[in-house]
């Protein structure tokens, strides 16, 4: 973080100081609400969870080097002691976003955030100092802390956002005012909590709304190949950059393909030249995720060849996405376990096939959830495609939503023994552990709550 006094902080976020001798103290940063991450410099946000109170690690954070405590209450050691912690966080990344010299650059859309997230840092940062979204957090408390972890070095500011409905992105973006916004697709995930598609563009347009005007430097980078998406370009007076497949896309793809080893390759075309990418990722659709990140990093300055070399060395930075394991014995594990909904599904199944061709392939698959009324439909839907692009055994796991997925496979090719139905994590584990041959590949993914990385982790530990 920027240097900043206890005086300071106080006056920005509102807050009394408590405890503390001297207000012209600095907080260096980083600014942290786990107790462990605390380093000397620090200022420790106090959170009230379900189970614990950052409060009650006042007196440890202060012995391991924080300055003070941004708390709710009075905590006996040096405070500055807030109406809500949560609000005085967004207060201060507002404060200090403003005085950066870093280009803020925001992106939402219903799959693919965190991965596009990991790609424009990838290619951003080999032009100038760049601080990202770590992981996923994507929310109100995630993103100021994020938008504080950067420094007066930092060039490019990269934030994820995240949207379970109306007004959260117009929130998070009122902290982070970004100058270039990304969104990347409007799918159905939470559509339960949503209510509708059209919902859901509604809400993640509010990231375009917020852009400042093209005279003022503002881009939207929307997505042609989405209708919902590149129907924002009404929404907003920021310039709009097109990425996509679709021949009217300003940045786009040509000649895409898979290869052999699953990973997509196709020649880059931007408004200032074309260039060949072949990217270590795999799955397809990474194709839309590198042409995003290549639009931002084209409105940014960079060239073509730049960004395509920066594409095709970019690896994951987050765990649990299609991370690709190759046993000993020749059995290839790809771990999809993070997340799930049914654009992700899809995608990852088409990887799968891709990667497969000539080995057997199994889908470990388990319920996508929030899906709401769709939720039958989809998993059904899943199951078909599963038997479309031939996938030799799928195996669902879990309740009901398992059954449907068998249930889609079933009545698509009329299976019997290449589809099966596992109450848990360790059935599957325990039916893998016998079943897998030298050669296979395995695909495992689901929704987060339902935790199938414990399935990827045994089966990559057995080789
Ligand atoms: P979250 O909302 O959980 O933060 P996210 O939007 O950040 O998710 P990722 O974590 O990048 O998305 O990817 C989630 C899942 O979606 C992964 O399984 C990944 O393989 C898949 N995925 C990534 N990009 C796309 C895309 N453009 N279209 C469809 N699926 C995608
Ligand atoms: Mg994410």
């Amino acid at each position: 973080m920027i240097a900043l006094s206890l005086a300071e902080i106080a006056a920005v976020v509102g807050g009394q100081t408590h405890d503390i001798p001297d207000p012209s103290v600095q907080v260096t940063g980083p600014v942290v609400r786990d107790s462990r991450e605390v380093v000397p410099g620090s200022l420790f946000a106090a959170f009230v969870g379900e189970r614990v109170d950052g409060h009650d690690y006042a007196p440890q954070v202060v012995a391991a080097g924080a300055v003070a405590v941004l708390a709710s209450r009075p905590v006996g050691v040096p405070a500055i002691v807030v109406e809500d912690v949560q609000t005085a966080l967004g207060a201060l990344a507002r404060h200090v976003v403003r005085r950066l010299g870093a280009t803020l650059v925001a992106l939402t859309g219903s799959a693919g955030k965190t991965s596009t997230k990991d790609l424009i840092a990838q290619v951003l940062r080999r032009k100038a100092p760049t601080v990202f979204t770590p992981g996923s957090l994507n929310n109100e408390i995630g993103l100021p802390l994020t938008a504080l972890s950067a420094t007066e070095e930092t060039r490019f500011l990269v934030l994820e956002m995240g949207a379970r409905g109306i007004g959260h992105i117009r929130y998070l973006t009122g902290l982070t005012p970004p100058r270039i916004g990304l969104v990347l697709n409007v799918g159905t995930a939470h559509i339960g909590e949503f209510g509708g598609r059209e919902q859901i563009a509604q809400a993640k347009g509010e990231l375009v709304e917020a852009l400042p005007a093209e005279s003022e430097g503002g881009a939207a980078i929307l997505n042609a190949d989405d209708p919902l998406v590149k129907a924002m370009a009404a929404r907003t007076k920021a310039k709009v950059v097109l990425f996509g497949e679709s021949a009217e896309a300003d940045v786009r793809a040509e000649n895409v393909r898979l290869t052999d080893s699953g990973q997509p390759a196709f020649r880059l075309h931007t408004p200032s030249g074309a260039s060949d990418v072949t990217m270590r990722l795999y799955g397809e659709h990474h194709v839309s995720n590198a042409l995003a990140a290549a639009a931002v990093a084209h409105e940014l300055g960079m060239s073509a060849e730049e960004i395509a070399t920066a594409l095709s060395e970019a690896g994951s930075l987050s765990r649990w996405r299609m991370e690709v394991t190759e046993r000993p014995d020749g059995v290839t594990i790809v771990n999809d376990a993070y997340n799930a909904n049914p654009e992700s599904m899809r995608a990852a199944l088409r990887a799968l096939a891709a990667m497969g061709k000539g080995r057997r392939t199994w889908a470990v698959l388990g319920k996508m959830a929030e899906l709401g009324d769709e939720a039958l439909a989809e998993h059904d839907a899943v199951g078909r495609l599963a038997v479309r692009l031939n996938v030799s055994k799928l195996v669902a796991v879990g309740g009901i939503e398992a059954s449907w997925l068998q249930l889609g496979a079933y009545n698509e090719g009329s299976w019997g023994e290449e589809s099966v139905h596992v109450s848990d994590a360790q059935a599957a584990i325990d039916l893998l552990r016998s079943e897998l041959r030298p050669g296979d590949v395995v695909l495992v993914k689901a929704s987060r709550s339902v935790g199938l990385e414990s399935v990827a982790q045994a089966l990559t530990e057995t080789g």
